[in-house]
């Protein structure tokens, strides 16, 4: 209610000025039927599982039903897309039912694929079960990976089908609809201030900006909201940015599409499209065929690309400050912020006690060699917690590296196999002695490396396969993959399925948006 609105009702693609937001009502499924729910988000909202399972719930949410108390409304906001801005784009096929207040968190609640809104320009506004699969597992892996994210309530069939021509036949699909409900404390983005400074909307610009540090960031709030709490405000964003790179980095997600309507303004993962899993490293790497040229959104230009992004946001924030020195130094918080969390990171991954400087090369030289031969990531971080300093005595040769083996997808070059057990040796003489300067054994070693390298992530091809069949009906595989990924750190014997290396079959899968 603080914010101004555009209460027109009017659905019609168009220019929303003077509002944060329009009134939008979610376009009734005609025969909604669950595919599944996360238990957990659930729980978060206080709503009971057997209340899930019920004919209410998959009617409320694929937007047949609407509550007495729910005003929906689709955001407004801009982006810069592939670095050009790109002007308003808004909420085009997410409208947000409200919020539920539970246990002292406000949680927002938004249905993506439910239909038309101003924002939704010449598309539909629909999502097909294909896309809703992959938002809906990804952002629960992401979530139980530890990484912040938007969750994922439920996913519901909508009874009606919807065209995409995507195929590469060049002929359009018809393909089942589908809505995601999607859940977080905010879905604020960069973009939502850019549009407001871009038009000169300074007055919404300072009113969505108070309300987001009122809502989202109160422990900034001393007294009044002043330029100094606009800068703190900003240097906290920066901050979490840089940290959530990290952690995408850590485990070896690509988003793909990180324009600025795309980032999250509490720092979230957010928008699901045509996101990947690294298998083979390789910082080149991109799930968006659209970007396979510019490789803009690849793997190893994340964390830039997240400082450009911060740099678009301290433009847009410029006119609430009025003085570029502050935001620049908040802008400068962000190598910094990276640079630790990831040399933290990669120590932890390695299962040093702590990072040294020196262990910097360390590092370099196991990603350049990782990137010589294929070699999956997610699985090789996972073994190398299985070698261990006793080999030291008897020598490192290629085959006492056994366990590592699986992690190749070609046959390793005698220069390669070489050249990994002299890194091996280096590994484990400093590993030898991070395990005695902090009184660790092999196990407690063992332990601290596999609660950071994940046994489990949404291998591109996993979604695939749950996807197709969930396409026939059977939603078994679904469910059975968020089962595995609710605890994609323990060795769960019944998922060691999903924790293989891609087959062969599986090798160019690239994302899809709609
Ligand atoms: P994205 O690249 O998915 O972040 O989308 C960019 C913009 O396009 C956002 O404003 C989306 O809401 C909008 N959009 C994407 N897909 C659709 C769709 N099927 N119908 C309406 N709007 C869409
Ligand atoms: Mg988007
Ligand atoms: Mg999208």
């Amino acid at each position: 209610d603080t914010l101004p609105g555009d209460h027109s009702g009017d659905h019609s693609s168009r220019e929303v000025l003077g509002a944060c937001y329009s009134d939008a009502i979610p376009r009734p499924a005609k025969a909604p039927k669950l595919v599944v729910y996360a238990a957990e988000v659930a729980q978060l909202l206080g709503l009971p599982a057997q209340q899930c399972e019920s004919e209410a719930f998959s009617h409320v949410f694929s937007g047949r039903t609407l509550l007495p108390d729910m005003q929906p409304y689709a955001m407004c906001y801009g982006g810069h897309q592939f670095g050009h801005w790109a002007g308003q784009l808004g909420d085009g096929r997410a409208i947000n039912l409200g919020e539920v207040s539970a246990a002292d968190t406000l949680w927002s609640l938004q249905l993506k694929g439910a239909g038309r809104t101003p924002y939704s320009r010449h598309a539909d506004g629909l999502a097909v079960l294909r896309s809703s699969v992959r938002e809906f597992l990804c952002s629960e892996a992401m979530h139980h990976l530890g990484v912040s994210t938007t969750r994922a309530l439920s996913l519901v069939l909508t009874g009606e089908s919807v065209t995409r021509d995507m195929f590469y036949d060049g002929h359009p699909q018809r393909e089942p609809g589908a809505v995601v409900c999607r859940v977080a404390k905010s879905f604020v983005r960069f973009g939502s201030f850019e549009i407001f400074a871009h038009r000169g909307e300074q007055a919404l610009l300072k009113q969505l900006a108070d309300y987001t540090i009122t809502e989202h960031y109160p422990q900034l709030m001393d007294g009044e909201i002043g330029c100094d709490t606009y800068v703190r405000w900003f240097t906290e964003i920066v901050e979490r940015t840089a940290r959530l790179m990290a952690d995408w980095m850590r485990v070896g997600f690509v988003h793909g599409v990180m324009n600025t309507d795309n980032l999250s303004i509490i720092g979230d993962t957010i928008d699901y499209g045509p996101y990947g899993w690294l298998e083979g490293y390789d910082p080149n790497w991109t799930p968006n065929t659209t970007d396979a040229e510019g490789r803009r959104y690849c793997y190893g230009a994340q964390p830039n690309i997240g400082l450009w992004n911060l740099v678009r946001l301290a433009n847009a924030i410029y006119p609430l400050v009025g003085e570029a020195k502050p935001l620049e130094d908040a802008l400068e918080r962000y190598s910094e912020v990276f640079a630790d969390t990831r040399s933290a990171d990669m120590a932890a991954k390695l299962g040093l006690a702590q990072y040294r400087d020196e262990d910097g090369h360390l590092i370099e030289d196991l990603l350049t060699l990782l990137q010589q031969t294929e070699t999956d990531m997610t699985l090789f971080f996972r073994r190398l917690s299985q070698i261990d300093v006793p080999l030291l005595a008897t020598g490192v040769d290629w085959a006492s590296l056994s366990p590592l083996h699986d992690a190749y997808y070609v046959d390793v070059p005698s220069a390669v196999r070489q050249q990994t057990c002299e890194w091996i040796t280096r590994y484990l003489r400093r590993t030898q002695e991070s395990l005695s300067l902090a009184g660790e054994s092999e196990r407690d070693r063992k332990a601290r490396m596999d609660s950071v390298n994940p046994k489990y992530v949404l291998r591109n091809y996993l979604a695939q396969v749950a996807i197709e069949q969930a396409e026939q009906g059977d939603y078994s595989e679904v469910n059975r993959l968020l089962n595995c990924l609710r605890n994609p750190y323990d060795d769960q014997p019944e998922f060691d399925c999903y924790a293989a290396k891609r087959p062969e079959w599986a090798r160019v899968k690239p994302g899809c948006s709609m």
